[in-house]
């Protein structure tokens, strides 16, 4: 007989591994975890810098731990660790290289489809892909002889390169403070002052700053970019033009709109809308991370809507609503 997990996940992130942890360790059995990627976790893998440090409180979130996971402030490497080390240790049956494509409900059971045709059942599935598959774009069209030359993390910066670090978050401050210790580095924000950097960041931004090593360009709003000897040419809106030999975008993360339209779902916003419980309007389906999230959400938040969304799932199967 065609199996039926009672609970597939889809997206090995904080949120996913976090739901497939919580349900193993409430009792829950027949758990599938599918993964786009290679491997698990790979905002993390992809979008963090190598030795990054992993705040808890992110953005500025203080929140509280709520599961069985214990996670504290850490590296990127120590917090991949973890997670490979929860997967292992709760022995949770991940697929990897699989993308999910739409998620169905047939009578009361889940299908879902990926995109190399398998399909899996089950009676719960929850959504936790994350906002990162797709980073943001800037609105201006990028000419497609500098698309070597632009970049949405650090993987293809080399040292010495002049680059131009465009965003005002916790992410853009990062990349600029990662990059100047072996390049020129402009950091391009459209604001007149940063409001989401968290102190640390704020600290280090000032330090690069006083010590030359990083240029701001506060209230600088890029209009178009273009090729101009074999650099990148940035054209600003206050008509001033400069050239770099790099781009790298930290400027968030786009929801898979076109994925959530397969399962059936909308918008509201640009999250999802869900229950106290993670559920979405569809019996059975719920949806957890930063997915949910309207202003981005952190991996504690991730780890705290896992354990919900499981502590409900096994509440429900023990008959306790
Ligand atoms: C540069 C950067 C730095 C950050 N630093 C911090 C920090 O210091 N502290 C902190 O708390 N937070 C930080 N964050 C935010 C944090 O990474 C996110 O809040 C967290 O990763 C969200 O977890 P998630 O599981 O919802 O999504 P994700 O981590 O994005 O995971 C989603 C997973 O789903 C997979 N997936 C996507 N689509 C599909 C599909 N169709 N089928 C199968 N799999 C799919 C992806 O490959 C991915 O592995 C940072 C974010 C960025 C970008």
């Amino acid at each position: 007989m065609e199996k039926i997990y009672e609970m597939a996940i889809i997206g090995a992130g904080p949120a996913g591994i976090a739901v497939a942890v919580e349900s193993r360790t409430m009792g829950i059995e027949d758990i599938l975890l599918l993964e786009k990627s290679h491997s698990h976790s790979a905002t993390i893998r992809e979008f963090y810098k190598n030795g990054k440090r992993v705040d808890k409180e992110w953005k500025g979130q203080k929140i509280d731990c709520e599961g069985n996971i214990v996670f504290t402030e850490g590296t990127k490497e120590s917090t991949l660790n973890l997670f490979e080390k929860l997967l292992a240790a709760h022995e949770i049956d991940t697929v990897f290289n699989t993308e999910a494509e739409s998620v169905k409900k047939l009578d009361s059971i889940f299908v879902i489809t990926t995109s190399n045709n398998q399909k899996f059942k089950a009676e719960n599935v929850v959504i936790a892909i994350g906002k990162m598959g797709k980073p943001n774009r800037p609105d201006y069209k990028i000419p497609p002889q500098l698309r070597s030359k632009i970049d949405f993390n650090l993987d293809r910066c080399r040292p010495k390169e002049d680059i131009l670090v465009v965003g005002g978050g916790n992410s853009a401050a990062e990349y600029a403070c990662a990059l100047v210790e072996s390049n020129r580095v402009t950091l391009s924000y459209r604001k007149e002052r940063f409001t989401k950097l968290n102190e640390e960041n704020l600290q280090q931004i000032e330090n690069c700053v006083k010590k030359g090593a990083l240029r701001l360009k506060l209230n600088s709003q890029i209009e178009k970019i273009q090729q101009i000897d074999e650099k990148v040419g940035v054209f600003f809106r206050d008509k001033t033009v400069e050239k770099f030999d790099r781009i790298v975008y930290a400027i968030g993360g786009t929801t898979p709109v076109e994925f959530l339209k397969r399962c059936s779902l909308e918008l509201k916003g640009d999250s999802l809308e869900v229950d106290e419980n993670f559920m979405t309007p569809i019996t059975g389906l719920f949806a957890a991370g930063d997915i949910v999230c309207d202003t981005g959400g952190s991996i504690v938040a991730a780890l705290n809507h896992g354990y919900k969304i499981a502590s409900y799932v096994a509440g429900r199967k023990r008959g306790v609503k």
